[in-house]
């Protein structure tokens, strides 16, 4: 069979981006499709998680990164109703909004293969065995590929049409995200506020820039029984005693926007005949916390390599990419195995706050590979700026 390209990379997110810069490295003829124009916003926490660094760096990324306007931060203040936390970093971290982060990366994806914005996938196309061969884009066209590859974000349509794409409820969570303008915070910390009730789940306020902070809310599985619609929740915790000063200001610069998580709590399936997911679309976010933008990377960049050797024969068979999803998970089950099992014995209630200390702890060391727990003080006032 002929085939226009060697990969269809369908989403232009941090998965799919890395995926496209990863393929060039091999020589693949790859065609990155994003239904989005960039740059592109992503509700997300803007956290650039520390462990996405030496793929940053890997392709030459980080200086572009740190030049688009961002906020560094050097430590982490986590408040709990019984204690405050305060986390020094090493190293500076980076929070830059996505609508930049993630055109960095698509513009440095957009330099070495092809790039088509404004294109939603909507169909696969198979074969006579069944296996998958392109996808359809926009309404009608026809495109065709020795692999597809779905890194289009948690509803993907590749996942979805590949018959992959489940809602399981218990490994699912959901988050807000909203922009605000005069809020008091202290330049170079971002905040992590845990409330008896939101639990399990938390609500951050990171700095972009100088003036503007990203709040939002994440709630994780056991909380979803809870009817309250996320965004009012969102408001009601920006109203309660603890933050009602410091936002009584707040200039909202938009509105309170929701997005689905699908965590890594458990393994699903990330690969069939002639197609493999990456990032979100495979559900690799942190049981834990809710990020993903490093797993996405990570999966993006493993995908490159394996679809180089692969690309190379004819079978594209799920027996050959399961090479892809083994590799995957090789490198991030043990740390997904390790913050299900926190998340997990977190999740009864009460709220065990005395051990917030040892998760913080652990969470540096094992997440960032440094961080040095630097103060633990008991129920503080909550500053007001
Ligand atoms: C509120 C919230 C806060 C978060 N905070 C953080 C954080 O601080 N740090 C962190 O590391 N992670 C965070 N995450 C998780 C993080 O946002 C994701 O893990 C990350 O965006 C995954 O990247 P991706 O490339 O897989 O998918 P996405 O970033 O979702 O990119 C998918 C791309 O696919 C495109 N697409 C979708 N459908 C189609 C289609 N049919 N055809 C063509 N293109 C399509 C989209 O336009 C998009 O560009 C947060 C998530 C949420 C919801």
């Amino acid at each position: 069979m002929h085939y226009d390209y060697d990969l269809i990379i369908v989403g232009g997110g941090p998965a799919g981006a890395i995926m496209a810069l990863s393929a060039a490295r091999q020589n693949l003829r790859a065609l990155l499709l994003d239904k989005a124009r960039f740059p592109r916003d992503k509700v997300c926490g803007d956290a650039i998680p520390p462990r996405s660094r030496p793929l940053l760096q890997a392709y030459n990324l980080l200086d572009a990164v740190r030049q688009a306007p961002h906020a560094p931060v050097t430590a982490e203040v986590v408040q709990t109703p019984t204690e405050q936390l305060r986390v020094q970093f090493d190293e500076p971290e980076l929070i830059v909004r996505r609508v930049h982060f993630d055109n960095v990366l698509f513009q440095a994806a957009k330099a070495v293969v092809e790039t088509r914005e404004g294109c939603p996938v909507t169909d696969l196309l198979r074969d006579d065995s069944g296996q998958v061969c392109g996808v359809v884009a926009g309404p009608s066209q026809k495109i065709t590929a020795r692999v597809v590859a779905g890194a289009d974000g948690f509803s993907s349509i590749v996942a979805r049409r590949a018959g992959l794409y489940r809602y399981e409820r218990a490994h699912w969570a959901v988050a807000t995200r909203c922009y605000y303008r005069r809020v008091p915070f202290t330049p170079g910390e971002y905040e992590v506020h845990y409330f008896d009730d939101i639990w399990p789940g938390y609500l951050w306020i990171f700095p972009v820039d100088d003036e503007v902070v990203n709040v939002g809310l994440g709630q994780f599985p056991a909380a979803h029984t809870e009817r309250i619609p996320l965004a009012e929740l969102h408001r009601r915790l920006l109203q309660s005693p603890a933050l009602r000063s410091r936002f009584a200001r707040a200039e909202p610069l938009g509105p309170i926007r929701g997005w689905n998580l699908p965590l890594a709590s458990i393994q699903r399936p990330l690969h069939g005949d002639g197609f493999i997911l990456a990032g979100d679309a495979a559900g690799l976010i942190d049981p834990l916390r809710g990020h993903g933008i490093d797993a996405a990377m990570l999966s993006g960049q493993i995908a490159g390599e394996v679809l180089g050797q692969i690309c190379r024969g004819s079978d594209y068979r799920a027996e050959r990419l399961a090479l892809y999803a083994e590799t995957v998970w090789q490198q991030l089950g043990p740390l997904f195995n390790f913050t299900r099992r926190f998340r997990e014995r977190w999740d009864n209630p009460p709220p065990r706050w005395q051990s917030l200390s040892r998760l913080e702890t652990l969470n540096k060391f094992y997440f960032q590979g440094r961080g040095v727990l630097s103060q633990l003080n008991p129920a503080s006032e909550q500053r007001s700026g």
